[in-house]
């Protein structure tokens, strides 16, 4: 009798095991799938503000740890509110996934990442050899999009500002400084393409502050 009841306790004790493995693997990919849920945009499915937040100071001290060249880039759809305004809202969703998409072809790299900055902003961090080679890859970054064949309008642009990260500062001032480059843009016509050190040597940057842009 002893070792029958040994026996069937054994047995109920690898049953107990075999189920609390299923449930441990069970709720790893129920955390998994919350993590890609909290880091997605949802409109989008690229990285949202959050996952872009949260990447972009390790990278920014990884990449110049190990001088890697890092450029960061935002940008922004030039009178997208005009978009919206004469096509719908719905129009300017399939605009927004369209972007998105074309920006997150650009990442080829592990640590290149694309995401949703916030409304019709995206920001990226991509790893170009050179300040000039990010410029030329943007480029045509900007021309893939006006040339995309938007529903309707035929035609939508970005304005881009960026900078290569070249030593360790804070993610505000970075921010700050390829968001100055954008306004740059915006004010000198939009759909184009600048980098901060472009503001640095014009030392008095062309920005025309009667304009409110965002
Ligand atoms: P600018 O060239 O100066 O950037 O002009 P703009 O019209 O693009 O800028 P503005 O800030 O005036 O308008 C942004 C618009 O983006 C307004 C808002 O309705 C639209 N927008 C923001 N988020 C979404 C979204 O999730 N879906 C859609 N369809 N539109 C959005
Ligand atoms: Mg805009
Ligand atoms: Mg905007």
């Amino acid at each position: 009798k002893l070792v029958g009841e040994i026996l069937t306790n054994a047995f109920k004790n690898i049953n107990y095991k075999q189920k609390l493995e299923l449930t441990q693997q069970q709720l790893i990919t129920a955390n998994q799938q919350l993590s890609e849920l909290v880091n997605t945009d949802g409109l989008t499915n690229i990285a949202n503000r959050r996952c872009f937040d949260q990447t972009i100071d390790d990278e920014i001290q990884r990449c110049v740890r190990y001088q890697q060249p890092i450029s960061l880039l935002i940008c922004d759809i030039d009178f997208f509110k005009k978009y919206n305004d004469s096509y719908g809202h719905q129009k300017g969703d399939e605009a927004l996934k369209q972007v998105a998409e074309t920006l997150q072809n650009l990442c080829k790299r592990p640590g290149d990442l694309a995401a949703r900055y916030g409304g019709e902003e995206f920001a990226m961090l991509f790893q170009a050899k050179t300040e000039a080679d990010a410029h030329v890859a943007l480029n045509r970054l900007r021309l893939n999009v006006a040339q995309y064949p938007f529903p309707q309008i035929g035609q939508l642009t970005i304005s881009i500002g960026f900078l290569e990260l070249v030593s360790i500062d804070t993610v505000s001032s970075i921010v700050n400084q390829a968001d100055l480059a954008l306004y740059y843009s915006k004010n000198t016509g939009r759909n184009r393409v600048t980098s901060y050190s472009e503001l640095e040597v014009n030392n008095e940057p062309k920005i025309d502050n009667s304009i409110e842009l965002f």
